[in-house]
């Protein structure tokens, strides 16, 4: 399947499939403006899996390749200063081109580098997770600083993306559960089809096939993209992208990152923005038979007691969405319906407090 994402400055394929990797080549080729050196940048997973099979398609350009340590270690200051330095030791300028081959870490990083690098050269994402369906289309680039995530970062929009089906076959349970569930905001904030669909045709992650892959991930990013040419530097609508991250982001950051993924703490903060829409914005949503069909595929609907009320409480309200200290909450009037709401302080803790 082939997608196109069109800001009011610039207009790039997102090419979704089996063989994805097979339409890099003359995608370069064609190239009108043509291009000096190629660096692709990866991670030491991906580089071990998949690297050969992406190097045998683009052989005949001689990329130079750096390769960051896994996960969200490669989106250090550290790690960035290396790739310029890398960057510059192989010959790098401004007609240079960067392939982000890796899951959204990478993609964040090669595209702040990208971004960066000499003023900004161009490059492609070539995502290898199901997470990355949402990371890679859109734009947004960066790095954390010791004191707060993707804190230093970019707008750059790619000159393509390249989602080949065959990488996502290696990623294990976890990961899989921590893509899967943006595709479930996708279609909760902007596609009640693919909602319907998806609680259809999935009933265990280990069953999904590749065309079912493509289904599904092509309309999650068809939301996104939407979304995005209406506002590409998230001034208005762009936040509805951030979907049960509210609570998402806190919980990450209050368990620890690492011991939980990114998509399973956003699972658990859709499950609570699901019931406020409820209460505030008069969903009519079946909640309980939601819970019990994302339970049975794997992902906790609650959290354990032991977590704290007032520590989750603290980081909503530093959230980027909250304006003076209020936290703005995405909420749902109807599935594909999304709204933003100020909810007040003694309200979350109230209802967190029935909630955990
Ligand atoms: P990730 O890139 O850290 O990948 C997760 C793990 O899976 C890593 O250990 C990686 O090495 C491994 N992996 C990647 N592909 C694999 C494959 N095909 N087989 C086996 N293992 C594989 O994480 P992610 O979940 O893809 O992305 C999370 C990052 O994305 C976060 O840093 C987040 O901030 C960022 N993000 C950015 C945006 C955006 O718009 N820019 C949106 C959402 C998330
Ligand atoms: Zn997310």
């Amino acid at each position: 399947q082939k997608l196109e994402l069109s800001t009011a400055e610039k207009k790039y394929p997102i090419v979704i499939g089996e063989n994805a990797v097979s339409s890099i080549a003359p995608f370069l080729q064609n190239d009108l403006n043509g291009f000096s050196r190629l660096m692709i940048m990866t991670d030491q997973n991906v580089g071990k899996l998949h690297l050969e099979n992406l190097l045998k398609q683009l052989d005949e350009f001689r990329p130079a390749v750096f390769s960051a340590p896994a996960g969200e270690k490669a989106k250090s200051l550290e790690i960035y200063e290396e790739a310029i330095t890398f960057s510059l030791e192989n010959g790098l300028d401004r007609k240079s081109f960067i392939i982000a081959f890796g899951g959204g870490a990478i993609g964040d990083l090669a595209g702040f580098v990208a971004a960066t690098f000499m003023r900004g050269i161009r490059f492609i994402q070539v995502p290898t997770t199901i997470l990355a369906h949402d990371s890679s289309v859109g734009g947004k680039t960066g790095i954390n600083h010791h004191l707060g995530k993707n804190m230093i970062g970019a707008f750059h929009q790619p000159e393509a993306v390249f989602y080949d089906l065959s990488f996502i076959n290696s990623l294990p349970p976890h990961e899989v559960r921590s893509g899967f569930a943006e595709v479930v905001k996708h279609a909760l904030i902007g596609d009640p089809d693919l909602f319907d669909w998806l609680r259809m045709n999935v009933s265990s992650l280990e069953g999904v096939t590749p065309m079912q892959y493509e289904e599904m991930l092509a309309k999650g990013i068809s939301v996104k993209a939407k979304i995005v040419r209406q506002d590409v530097h998230e001034k208005g609508i762009r936040a509805y992208l951030n979907f049960g991250h509210t609570l998402g982001h806190a919980i990450e950051a209050e368990m620890g990152y690492g011991n939980i993924t990114h998509g399973e703490a956003v699972m658990i903060g859709m499950v609570f923005a699901l019931e406020i829409s409820k209460e505030k914005s008069g969903l009519d949503f079946e909640l309980d038979g939601f819970k019990t069909w994302i339970e049975s595929i794997g992902y906790r609907t609650s959290l354990s007691s032991e977590i704290s009320k007032e520590g989750l409480l603290k980081r909503m309200k530093k959230d980027k969405k909250a304006i003076g200290g209020t936290v703005r909450f995405v909420l749902l009037n109807k599935i594909g319906v999304p709204e933003l709401v100020e909810l007040p302080d003694s309200f979350l803790k109230k209802k967190l407090g029935s909630f955990l």
